[in-house]
Parts: structure tokens; sequence; C-alpha cells
């Protein structure tokens, strides 16, 4: 299947590491231009040679979006060297465990803003570009939204609102053609989900009994699986689909609990 991406100019939030990495590995494999949205710059300086180096084209933005600002000055940088946005991948965030018992209004306010804010800044200024395009844009959402893990209230807050965007959006955006969907991961082994399996007295056990309920494969989804599933709803080829909440889980959020039991 040709998803038609040539050329295209894609921001990934995040797009050095774990999931954001895939998708801007396997836009580029599509011929599309990722411009990667994220501090980590060793990663991102890779991943752009890589690239480079089998005939693409990429850039970073090294900086983490924090103030509303920075996804306003990421548009800047992207259209002065680009010219165009074609779509935004918010996929940027992390799992920061402010709970309701073990937490604060303030850190509850804080790792709202830090899961959230970026989403909604990032594509309220693209959207010019993106009217002009009639571009698509994908949300990074997480099955916590919609089975809560515990001890962690902002994070899922954050998630579930990213999932009330995507419809809001994707009503708001119609008469533009501009599409909205949300892929929802569940276990993806990543930089982030490492250092969260670390936390534990015995990582390795504590994967296996994960693994032991996903229920296609018993494995975890690769970052990758997420990926090819985000860059084909940026395409065309997914041109009547939209409003979407889309689980790349394996079956984990849905199938009976029973199997495997
Ligand atoms: P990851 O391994 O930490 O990679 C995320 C990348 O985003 C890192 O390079 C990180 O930089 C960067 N980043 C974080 N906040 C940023 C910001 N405000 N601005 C710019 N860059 C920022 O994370 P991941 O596991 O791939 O997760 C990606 C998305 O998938 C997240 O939204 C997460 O909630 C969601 N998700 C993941 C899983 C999973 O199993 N992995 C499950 C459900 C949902 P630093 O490392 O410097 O912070």
């Amino acid at each position: 299947m040709n998803l038609n991406l040539k050329d295209k100019v894609y921001l990934i939030s995040g797009g050095a590491k774990g999931i954001g990495e895939a998708i801007s590995r396997i836009l580029a494999e599509e011929g599309a231009i990722p411009v990667l949205i994220d501090p980590s710059l060793e990663e991102g300086k890779k991943i752009i040679k890589d690239i480079e180096d089998n005939g693409g084209k990429a850039a970073q933005y090294a900086h983490r979006l924090s103030q509303t600002k920075d996804a306003q000055n990421a548009v800047e940088f992207v259209i002065e060297k680009f010219g165009r946005i074609d779509g935004v991948v918010n996929n940027a965030g992390a799992n920061d465990s402010v709970g309701l018992e073990k937490g604060s209004p303030e850190s509850f306010r804080s790792s709202v803003e830090k899961n959230l804010g970026h989403y909604y800044d990032l594509v309220h200024f693209a959207l010019p570009y993106l009217k002009n395009s009639r571009g698509a844009i994908v949300n990074i959402s997480s099955k916590t939204a919609i089975t809560g893990q515990g001890n962690t209230s902002g994070y899922t807050a954050a998630k579930g609102a990213q999932l009330s965007l995507t419809r809001e959006w994707a009503v708001e955006l119609l008469p533009y053609g501009i599409r909205v969907n949300a892929v929802i991961p569940a276990e993806v082994m990543t930089p982030l989900y490492k250092t969260w399996l670390d936390t534990f007295e015995n990582p390795n056990e504590k994967r296996s009994e994960i693994e032991k309920r996903i229920p296609l494969e018993n494995r975890m989804t690769k970052p990758q699986e997420i990926a090819d599933m985000v860059v084909f709803l940026l395409s065309p080829r997914s041109s009547h689909t939209t409003g979407q909440l889309i689980f790349v889980d394996g079956g984990y959020t849905h199938l009976d609990r029973a199997i495997g039991t």
C-alpha cells in the first residue's frame, strides 16, 4: 500500500525516544519529513543521521514543551524550515504518579498541565497550516484513561481529556477536512516503561506477570506496532476515519479476563 506521504511534514512531540522515535522513523521510511520536538539531543541526532543516510529528511526542535510559547516556537521552527505542516502527533507525556491520597492539589494541577497543555497548544498554533494542507492529528493517550491505574490522578485525568479532545476536535475541524484520531497503547517497552518497571524489586518477574495477561501472543506491544497505526491514521489512506479511539494493545484492555487463567 502506498501511503502517499512523500515530502509531507509531520510534528511529533517526544519524537526522539520510545513510541515517538518509532513514529519518526516509520514516517521517514514512507518518504515523509518528521520533525521531532524533543529535548533529547543525542537521540534525536542519531535518528536524523539514520534518516539522512537513507536519503530522507528530518529535523529536531530540541526543547521540552513546557510553556505555551514553546509550542508556538516549535511551529515557527518547522514553518521556517519546511514551509508546511501536514500533521501533528501529540505523543510526549509521562506517568508521574501523582495520586489522590499521596499527592497534593498543586502536584495534581502541575501533572495535568504537563501532560495535557501542550497537546492543545501544538494543535492551536499548527491549525492555520493544517487547514492549508487538510492535515491530520493523532493524539497518543493511554489505557489508564479507561481502566484507571491507582496513584496517578494527574496523568489519567490528562489521558482521559486527550480522548475527549479527539472527539471535540474531530467535530470542530470537520469543515476543514482535518481528521483527528487517538491511539491508545497499554504496555509498550520504551525508556519510560523500563524506568517504571525498574521501580519493582524484581523487574523481570513483574514483566512476565504483565505479559501473561496480554491476550495476543502474551507479549508487550512493540513501539513499531503503535507507530504503524499512527502513520496509517496520518495518511490519506485513512481518509474517512475521524474521531476514533483505537486501542493497539494485543486485546489487553477489552478481551475476556478469563483468557489464560
Ligand atoms: P518515553 O520513552 O519517555 O519517550 C517520550 C519522549 O518524549 C522522551 O524523549 C521524553 O524526553 C520526551 N518528552 C517528554 N515530555 C516532553 C515534553 N513536554 N516536550 C517534549 N518532549 C517530551 O515515553 P513512551 O513510553 O514512548 O510514551 C509516549 C506516549 O505514549 C506518552 O504519551 C505515554 O503516556 C503514552 N503511553 C505509553 C505507554 C507505554 O507502555 N510505554 C502506555 C500507554 C501510553 P525525556 O525522556 O527527556 O523526558
